[in-house]
């Protein structure tokens, strides 16, 4: 760790897996730089603070009940959040910022999807940085929404899906971003409507990713708002890889450490790794050619089936009798691996995923290419950078019915077209590793991040004595 800068950070996380892991590493990232992190955690989703014993956490009670916390309609749930946590997390902040015995705050950071803490910031005239969980590329597309819709590209019409969007290659209508959800309006407003007036209004936005993957994307962005804009991902690279707990450990599930003593009977590059994410769900008609293409290519699986990812179903059920006993050993099904340790085996040879960004980006850095099954928000895009851009790995081209499923899994594990993406995995690894190296990319934009918090010192300490001295003073709540 370097030395201490005397400053805190409160770093406000969306309480979803995908956006807490990537909070979490920069919360490392930025605590190995000197600064102090108090972490803000919902009652949602809890944070487990015995993993993390150099971060401090508070805990808001934003009250959402069970029925709304089980909700399958993403937008919905942030949208609640955003409503529910504003009060609450108003109140944490007031106290934190009042705690004259802890280092002052230099700033705020939260998800780019936290948009009530906006004004809130504002009101206590305190600087925030907004995090962007996703990546550049996808937030260009975000950004250009409403000239998509204009262009009639959104929403997308099964007609058009092949078409190439404008200015945007190699993206194709099918790529574009969508989501399902009760509301398309409230969902607009969620990633684009807001997104230039929230953006222009922070003091900068940070992105998990670096310059040799998404080096335009990041143009793109700095020449659209006047704020800094830092690429300082992968933001776990710079840390070695664990087997348990840290970033990536579920908020719900525990990991199963079964995955790396059944990886460690396996031959090296031998393995496909399925996994695909938090929130992913397919039904049980889809599940079973899943299970049958993983049986049917004759390479080992270690396969995560999280509980809720086939619909209306509590776990395997959906299965033959015997199905794992017929294999022989040859397939091992958890219920949540440690993603980031297994990705690391050596005996993994490919990952089927459904190209999350944080599981993109943990594949980038270990080397493993990829088989793409994405399913909403923006995986479509993701997966057409790792099939048509990066070159990393395959799309499930010919469907996701067993017989496709096989043809792709052996092109990548056995034929020569796999050897071409192993080949450009292995270059893309070492732009991985090289950007977080003094003079790399992410590295030297890590430093800017940390020389811009510091400047922006004096705004806070002004308010914080303010609130000390007189607790009347526009803070209470
Ligand atoms: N993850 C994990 N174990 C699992 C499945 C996922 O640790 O069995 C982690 C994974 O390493 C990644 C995160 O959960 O950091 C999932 O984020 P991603 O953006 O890939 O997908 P999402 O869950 O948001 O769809």
């Amino acid at each position: 760790m370097e030395h201490s800068k005397g400053r805190r950070l409160i770093l406000f996380a969306l309480p979803l897996q995908g956006h807490i892991v990537p909070m979490l590493e920069l919360a490392n990232l930025l605590h190995f730089k000197g600064f102090s992190i108090t972490v803000v955690s919902t009652q949602f989703n809890k944070l487990n603070p015995s993993s993390y014993p150099h971060l401090t956490f508070d805990f808001i009670d934003e009250g959402l009940t069970e029925s709304e916390a089980s909700t399958n309609d993403l937008v919905h749930l942030i949208s609640l959040l955003n409503e529910k946590c504003a009060q609450p997390f108003k109140e944490c902040l007031v106290n934190l910022l009042s705690d004259v015995s802890k280092e002052p705050v230099a700033c705020l950071i939260t998800d780019l999807r936290f948009h009530f803490t906006q004004p809130l910031a504002k009101s206590f005239n305190l600087p925030r940085l907004l995090l962007r969980t996703g990546g550049a590329s996808s937030l260009v597309v975000y950004i250009a929404f409403p000239h998509l819709h204009e262009k009639g590209y959104l929403p997308k019409q099964d007609s058009r899906l092949e078409e190439p969007v404008k200015g945007f290659p190699p993206l194709k209508v099918r790529d574009l971003p969508n989501i399902h959800t009760k509301d398309p309006e409230q969902y607009f407003q969620m990633v684009a409507g807001r997104l230039r007036d929230e953006t222009e209004a922070s003091q900068g936005l940070i992105i998990n990713t670096f310059e040799d993957i998404e080096g335009k994307a990041l143009i793109r962005i700095r020449d659209e708002f006047p704020v800094p804009i830092f690429g300082v991902g992968p933001f776990h690279k710079p840390f070695p890889t664990t087997t348990s707990s840290g970033p990536g450990s579920s908020v719900s599930l525990p990991q199963d450490q079964s995955c790396i003593s059944w990886l460690n009977t396996q031959a090296p590059k031998s393995v496909i790794y399925a996994g695909f994410g938090s929130l992913a769900a397919i039904s049980e008609e889809q599940f079973l050619e899943l299970a049958w293409g993983l049986a049917n290519s004759n390479q080992p699986f270690l396969w995560v089936v999280r509980p809720g990812f086939v619909q209306g179903a509590e776990w395997l059920e959906a299965l033959p009798n015997g199905f794992l006993e017929a294999l022989n050993g040859r397939g091992h099904i958890v219920k949540w691996a440690p993603q980031k340790a297994v990705l690391a085996h050596p005996a993994v040879g490919a990952f089927w995923t459904h190209c999350g960004w944080n599981s993109t980006l943990e594949c980038i850095c270990e080397g493993v290419p990829m088989i793409c099954m994405p399913c909403s928000a923006d995986q479509m895009m993701n997966a057409r950078y790792i099939s048509d851009v990066w070159k990393v790995g395959l799309q499930l081209d010919h469907g996701k019915e067993r017989g496709g499923i096989v043809k792709t899994i052996r092109k990548l594990m056995v034929e020569k077209e796999g050897k071409e993406i192993r080949n450009n995995m292995s270059d893309l690894t070492k732009k991985a590793d090289l950007c977080f190296k003094p003079g790399g990319s992410s590295y030297e934009c890590l430093e800017g991040l940390v020389k811009h918090i510091c400047s922006l010192d004096s705004i806070v300490l002004q308010t914080q004595i303010e609130a000390a001295v007189n607790p009347s003073n526009g803070l209470h709540v």
